[in-house]
């Protein structure tokens, strides 16, 4: 009798298997169950009385019973374990989470394996089901996802307008610029300037500036489409990239803009104020070297925008001397 245990042994491994921290069940080859220590007992509900010789899809409605029998049935036939982890399938039964920390997530995260028990003829006449409450790593990936999302978000847009900074657009930019090498199409840029702008920070104070400056953005983002890409370029300049527009799409949705902040009338710490802006399109119709290019052009047309008496539009063309 050297490789059979004897009965003190035994008594000391039941021991631990009925109080290790992990989930032990043992299914014979009809899925009923023979073991169920007290990890099981506590998640379940289920005194191991009840839980005994009671069929495992009877107790766990929510195991798909198809895949479940597939993954036993290769465990016996190859005589090997077998694993799933929260990655691909949160759970395989479906606890609630008790832990006080993670409490935000209602279940319990597991990985579990699945080992093939041989009897003392040698044949696998049973399987036994490791479950391991692995919530707290769950939680902790998701909580660092959400993080570096958060940071992401905070590191690509303007906090005074909630717009793309400059850093951020100028790389969408030069992405889009890179696709209109390989697959030509065409591209616009407007950019604008609010008109008199130090007039309204010494007029009514630099927070009224700021919420002009707000109030633009809101304009612009109304204005915008889905596609496109509105920026803060600077303290009271702004950029729209509008992928696959040309100039005249761009023209368009600049006098748009220019008209609705013409019209608008914002009322701010009992002053009411009225402001213009300026702009330039440019496009990418004409040969260019390099996205900050076009950032050029859009920049001489708005300042021909200024310099023709400001609140209006004017469309960068290589031979109109814009700027040049
Ligand atoms: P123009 O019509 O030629 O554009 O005249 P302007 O007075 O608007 O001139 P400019 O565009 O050079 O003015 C920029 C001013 O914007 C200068 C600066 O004090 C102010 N400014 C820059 N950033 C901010 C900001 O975040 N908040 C506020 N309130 N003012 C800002
Ligand atoms: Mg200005
Ligand atoms: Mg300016």
């Amino acid at each position: 009798m050297t490789d059979s245990i004897k009965v003190s042994e035994l008594h000391w491994l039941l021991a631990i298997v009925q109080n290790i921290d992990v989930g032990v069940v043992v299914l014979d080859r009809d899925y009923r169950v023979d073991v169920w220590n007290t990890f099981m007992q506590n998640r379940s509900g289920y005194m191991p009385d009840e839980a005994r010789k009671r069929s495992f899809f009877e107790l766990f409605p929510e195991v798909d019973e198809a895949w479940f029998r597939r993954k036993v049935e290769n465990v016996v036939a190859l005589g090997t374990p077998s694993f799933t982890v929260w990655e691909q399938r949160p759970y395989l039964l479906r606890f609630k989470n008790y832990q006080p920390i993670t409490g935000l997530e209602e279940f319990m995260y597991q990985n579990t394996t699945l080992l093939p028990l041989k009897s003392v003829s040698g044949a696998i006449e049973q399987v036994c089901l490791i479950i391991y409450d692995v919530t707290d790593v769950a939680t902790n990936r998701y909580q660092l996802q959400a993080a570096n999302q958060e940071l992401q978000r905070l590191s690509s847009t303007d906090r005074l307008t909630g717009l793309f900074n400059r850093g951020h657009w100028e790389e969408i930019l030069c992405q889009d610029y890179a696709r209109h090498r390989r697959y030509a199409g065409n591209s616009a840029l407007v950019m604008c300037d609010i008109d008199h702008f130090k007039q309204i920070n010494d007029t009514y104070g630099h927070q009224v500036g700021d919420g002009v400056i707000q109030h633009t953005a809101k304009l612009i983002r109304q204005n915008i489409r889905d596609s496109d890409v509105a920026g803060r370029y600077g303290g009271e300049e702004f950029v729209i990239l509008q992928p696959d527009t040309d100039s005249e799409g761009a023209m368009v949705f600049a006098e748009r803009l220019r008209l609705a902040i013409e019209a608008s009338e914002l009322k701010l710490e009992g002053h009411s104020i009225r402001f213009t802006i300026s702009l330039g399109i440019a496009d990418l119709t004409q040969p260019s070297s390099d996205h900050s290019q076009l950032i050029k052009w859009a920049d001489s047309a708005l300042y021909i925008s200024k310099s023709a008496g400001r609140n209006r539009v004017t469309l960068y063309l290589a031979d109109s001397g814009a700027g040049a």
